[in-house]
């Protein structure tokens, strides 16, 4: 928030929202999808600590990796670095994956979200039992919990890193094949460090599990001069693309042609420095082009985000109001990878909804 420069957009806040505060109600209440949402860079510091809290006993050394303040003003990406280590330590076993998923699911929903497609890389832990099964499985099984509640919606996409042999890819792919029918796993993804390799090495994985049904998004062009990378994505026919910080004009044409949406994470890419300024997102050329986009939060953990904090962003900058953002929301039902019909009828009758109660 303190990146944005908040003087400038005042006198808009004060005529469509009355206020900040109000402005920042809004957003909070206004129904929301979210469809970029890592677990492990979900996970906010206070879950960290309480389970630190949880094992020491046991496992006294996990003292040393207890999460200060890391969440400052101006925090940058480096100070981040530490948590990695953290969040890859706590997240080793079944117990401490039960934990974390019910929070992060609690906080979207707190914070507005009717439906999530979340997204993990199942981790095996062979010391501790887990297999990449007994961990998507747990997932599923937190999920079903999460969804008979009521308030929100939850979704899995399984995640592939981008360093991965083809065989673990595919490893990856078939286990999501195997949980599709839990009705649950709706996809797969492409993630991790941009220096992993090239796509190329295991596209196959992904033709394969568009070949048996299940959802593709990519994380694509988050750097500079990654031409024969993306257009080695773009001939999978993802579902959808994440980021698209740096993609080339003809393929974001192709992805408007094709109803292709870019999964935008605003605050993740301005920390990631892809993205000078929240002024100068691409974000601005979406609306002009009718681009078709959802907004997203990425890691809300690690970034120290939520994603009504991110449609704040956007209307402000953007100068939409109440009825405008509203639109935006209800849009990204069209995005979803999830082809259940009934749900989307379900969706539907939610932004209809607060619409009639809200907008009228
Ligand atoms: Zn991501």
């Amino acid at each position: 928030m303190e990146r944005l420069d908040k003087a400038k957009y005042d006198d808009f806040v004060k005529e469509n929202y009355g206020s900040w505060e109000e402005f920042r109600e809004y957003c909070v209440k206004l129904p929301k999808i979210e469809l970029h949402a890592h677990l492990n860079g979900s996970i906010t510091p206070k879950t960290m600590n309480e389970l630190i809290e949880q094992r020491k006993d046991k496992e006294p050394d996990l003292a040393n990796f207890s999460v200060k303040n890391y969440i400052q003003p101006n925090f940058q990406l480096e100070d981040f670095f530490p948590l990695f280590n953290t969040v890859y330590r706590l997240t080793d076993n079944i117990k401490s994956i039960e934990y974390i998923a019910r929070n992060v699911l609690e906080e979207f929903s707190n914070d507005g979200v009717r439906y999530i497609e979340l997204r993990s890389t199942p981790r095996k832990n062979t010391e501790k039992g887990m297999t990449k099964q007994s961990y998507a499985e747990t997932l599923i099984s937190v999920i079903n919990e999460v969804n008979k509640k009521g308030n929100i919606i939850v979704r899995l996409i399984l995640s592939i890193d981008r360093k991965s042999t083809l065989e673990e890819a595919m490893e990856t792919v078939n286990l999501a094949i195997n949980l599709k029918s839990s009705g649950i796993v709706v996809g797969v993804d492409m993630c991790g460090n941009t220096n992993g390799g090239a796509f190329s090495r295991i596209k196959p994985a992904f033709e394969y599990a568009k070949k048996n049904g299940l959802g593709v998004t990519l994380h694509v062009a988050e750097i500079p001069n990654s031409r024969e990378d993306n257009l080695e994505m773009k001939s999978v026919l993802p579902d959808r693309m994440g980021h698209c910080t740096y993609l080339e004009d003809d393929i974001l044409k192709w992805a408007k042609d094709n109803k292709v949406a870019i999964e935008t994470c605003i605050t993740s890419n301005i920390i990631c420095r892809t993205v000078k300024s929240y002024e100068t997102h691409p974000f601005t050329d979406y609306i002009k082009n009718g681009q078709p986009f959802t907004i997203c939060t990425d890691d809300k953990g690690v970034f120290n985000c939520d994603l009504s904090n991110e449609y704040l962003i956007f209307g402000a900058i953007n100068n939409y109001n109440k009825k405008q953002l509203f639109e935006i929301s209800k849009k990204s039902i069209n995005y979803i990878m999830c082809k259940d019909n009934e749900l989307k009828r379900k969706l539907k009758e939610i932004w209809d909804n607060f619409e009639i109660n809200n907008l009228n």
